[in-house]
């Protein structure tokens, strides 16, 4: 079959008249090929008349700053859970040693000091390894996720105190022994 002029009628793009707007309809009839060629034709011209809708941009924008600050409010949560799991661990490990403290304080309080210096490295590692997951690990983990870290933390803090206290109650003479001969 021989498609010419047609083809190169639809893909010139030119007007046509209406002599030749018939016999190209007369043979878009009969010619699958070219009626095909005439469907991409009109896909085409459909597709360069869509423009984006206005404010596109505009609406792309606002919402990567919303996408932004939910990232921001999930790295401060779950930084604020951390600290304030660790500190509760804290208070809790120290509030034993404030209580003997309190009973004798000279003997003990060298072994407080020892202790408070280890917690302090410990917290500083704490915090060091916090920040560093907080900027590593990307922000649009779900919430209960950073629940979970911190809960993971938080035993591992436990773990890490507790060692330490044990050796500090240990290492000094003990009160409470020689108070009860
Ligand atoms: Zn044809």
């Amino acid at each position: 079959m021989n498609h010419q002029p047609f083809e190169n009628w639809m893909l010139a793009d030119q007007a046509l008249t209406a002599e030749q707007k018939r016999q190209l309809q007369a043979h878009l009839r009969m010619c699958t090929r070219c009626t095909a060629l005439a469907e991409v034709n009109l896909a085409l011209h459909s597709a360069r008349l869509v423009a984006p809708a206005s404010g596109f941009v505009d609406r792309f924008q606002v919402r990567l700053a919303a996408q932004r600050k939910t990232q921001r409010q999930h790295n401060f949560w779950g930084f604020f859970i951390l600290v304030i799991t660790v500190m509760a661990v804290l208070l809790w490990l120290g509030w034993p040693l404030l209580a003997a403290v309190y009973n004798s304080p000279a003997e003990i309080l060298s072994a407080w000091l020892s202790y408070l210096l280890a917690l302090w490295f410990s917290l500083q590692a704490l915090s060091e390894a916090g920040t560093v997951l907080l900027r590593v690990i990307p922000a649009l983990l779900p919430a209960y996720f950073w629940a979970l870290i911190a809960f993971a933390f938080a035993g591992w803090s436990l773990l890490w105190a507790f060692s330490i206290w044990k050796f500090a109650r240990i290492t000094p003479s003990r009160p409470s022994a020689r108070s009860v001969r």
